[in-house]
């Protein structure tokens, strides 16, 4: 993600005005909440939150359940002010329903599973007559603040989880685009849900009051913001998982089937307008391979329509930039990377009208680029010739970021040593964001792209969740060896255990000299 933008909003008093990016029309507005407000609604969210998490698991699904039908049902409505709010073009809003659906149903049919009491063997000898069991515990009170790129999507990506694990959820969506989440919300509440869901509206200073409220924080957003919020959390001893920014590195193998990378590339850069945090931001190809991929690549950059098309019409394929700060870091990085030699292919304009940032293919690029270093986060692909694939991955490393990635190459043996190469936390082989829906596995960000990760099967519901050990004596003694009075011959009966049960080798299981004064104890 990139800095906060506030191009296409204003504040006047205590609303926020919500404008189109592809018309420039005002298309809503919505309150600032102050802090005052937040802790209003957090409270309110907090006092429903044990009878939610009493509930159960079965129950809690089906609230959601009927919630998901609810968002199938009004589909029409909510992407339409997804589009009005973001500019992206209907094909681009329509994943929004896909994604979030999807996810509703995996936490929904999997938390009764995730969220059992776990027994666990316990470890070593020592403790051979113990019963343990790990239970999980919802915080009571989950902060979910997302960006501006999925306006839909990224708050339903994490909140089903956390509402499965039984905690109450206060939500805070993109001050650019806030409308259709708020839609979703009073679905949620049109549908007689427990009043355990609610947004609060407003930018970073009610993101900020809702760090302040919360018992655990999921956010995704800016390097910037998330380091902010993390050291917020830090200062509360409250748990974060923040999800930021990436550059995501494509390498492309002359093994590669080219037709199949160059489309790739062409998605996985351009979809959303590149407003994706898992967005192609930088191709580098193998040398054989490079004139006919970089040929294809602009051929189909050319291709793409853009515009804001309206309901299921899908006339076009790219749409706007989410704000005009974006527009202007697009524009940056094209204009700093031809300043130091890399040429336009495609693209490389801005519309005379609306948020519009053309296709872009740059080539001639290096890693003195801004466009080969910061997240673009738009519609841009920079291509690299590279040596070897080798050659490849140590470029793709050198970044601050390592959210996720790509490889493209026909050996199947090459193509996962290669993804092990790059430090990314998710590599998609031949292809681009699949990760991001397997939700059994992780998708974590490495270095400065985050902390914690979302989804991950179990883990992914467990983090919403406090854990109790539970621990019992299947086999009560007396007196524990360790417990008052310390006598010598408890001491030496206790280093021998140690011993004994620590040591791996005989030497050292039979010290002579432990031994002997535990025998000589022992006469006494
Ligand atoms: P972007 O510019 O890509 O939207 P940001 O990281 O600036 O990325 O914003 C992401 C979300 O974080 C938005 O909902 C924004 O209002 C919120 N936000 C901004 N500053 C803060 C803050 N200090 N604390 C909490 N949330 C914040």
């Amino acid at each position: 993600m990139t800095s906060t933008a506030h191009a296409n909003h204003a504040e006047t008093q205590r609303q926020l005005t919500v404008s189109c990016p592809a018309t420039g029309d005002t298309v809503g507005s919505v309150p600032v909440h102050s802090s005052t407000d937040v802790v209003a609604t957090a409270t309110r969210l907090r006092a429903a939150q044990p009878r939610w998490a009493a509930l159960g698991v079965n129950d809690r699904a089906k609230w959601l359940g009927r919630w998901r039908d609810w968002i199938f049902d009004h589909s029409d409505e909510l992407l339409t002010l997804v589009q009005l709010e973001s500019g992206k073009s209907w094909g681009d809003a329509n994943i929004e329903i896909l994604a979030g659906t999807q996810t509703i149903n995996y936490w929904s049919d999997n938390a009764a599973k995730f969220l059992a009491d776990q027994s666990v063997r316990p470890s070593g000898l020592a403790n051979i007559a113990k019963k343990v069991v790990v239970s999980y515990h919802p915080h009571e009170l989950v902060g979910v603040i997302t960006p501006w790129n999925y306006p839909l999507a990224m708050p339903l990506l994490d909140i089903p989880a956390a509402l499965m694990a039984g905690c109450a959820v206060l939500s805070k969506p993109s001050e650019v685009t806030p409308l259709a989440w708020q839609r979703a919300v009073q679905g949620w509440k049109d549908i007689g849900a427990p009043n355990v869901l609610d947004l609060v509206t407003g930018a970073g200073d009610t993101g900020a009051a809702v760090v302040d409220a919360v018992d655990m924080v999921m956010f995704t957003g800016s390097v910037v913001t998330g380091r902010r919020i993390g050291v917020r959390a830090a200062e509360r001893l409250i748990p974060c998982s923040l999800e930021l920014g990436g550059k995501d590195a494509m390498i492309v193998c002359a093994d590669a089937d080219l037709d199949r990378a160059v489309d790739g590339a062409t998605w996985g850069g351009f979809f959303n307008a590149g407003q994706t945090c898992i967005s192609v931001e930088r191709i580098y190809v193998e040398a054989p391979a490079y004139d006919t991929f970089v040929n294809k690549l602009v051929e189909r950059a050319n291709a793409l329509r853009q515009g804001m098309d309206r309901s299921r019409d899908y006339s076009v394929d790219v749409g706007a930039m989410a704000t005009e700060q974006q527009l202007y870091t697009v524009a940056a990085h094209v204009q700093d990377a031809v300043s130091k030699g890399a040429k336009v292919l495609a693209g490389g304009t801005a519309a005379d009208e609306g948020l519009f940032y053309r296709p872009t293919v740059l080539v001639d690029v290096d890693h003195s680029m801004a466009c080969m270093r910061e997240e673009t986060f738009g519609p841009t692909l920079p291509v690299m010739k590279v040596r070897n694939a080798q050659h490849a991955v140590e470029l793709a490393n050198d970044s601050i970021y390592g959210l996720s990635g790509s490889v493209w190459t026909s050996d199947k043996a090459k193509g996962m040593a290669l993804a092990r190469q790059m430090n990314a936390g998710a590599v998609n082989i031949n292809n681009v964001f699949m990760n991001v829906f397997q939700f059994p596995a992780p998708m974590a960000g490495w270095s400065e792209s985050g902390i914690g990760a979302r989804n991950g099967g179990a883990s992914g519901i467990r983090k919403y969740c406090k854990t109790k050990s539970i621990v019992a004596d299947r086999v009560s003694p007396k007196k524990e060896l360790f417990w008052y009075p310390y006598t010598p011959r408890k001491g030496r009966v206790q280093s021998l255990a140690a011993r004994l049960l620590g040591a791996k080798d005989w030497r050292r299981r039979f010290n002579r000299r432990n031994l002997m004064s535990t025998r000589e104890t022992s006469a006494q």
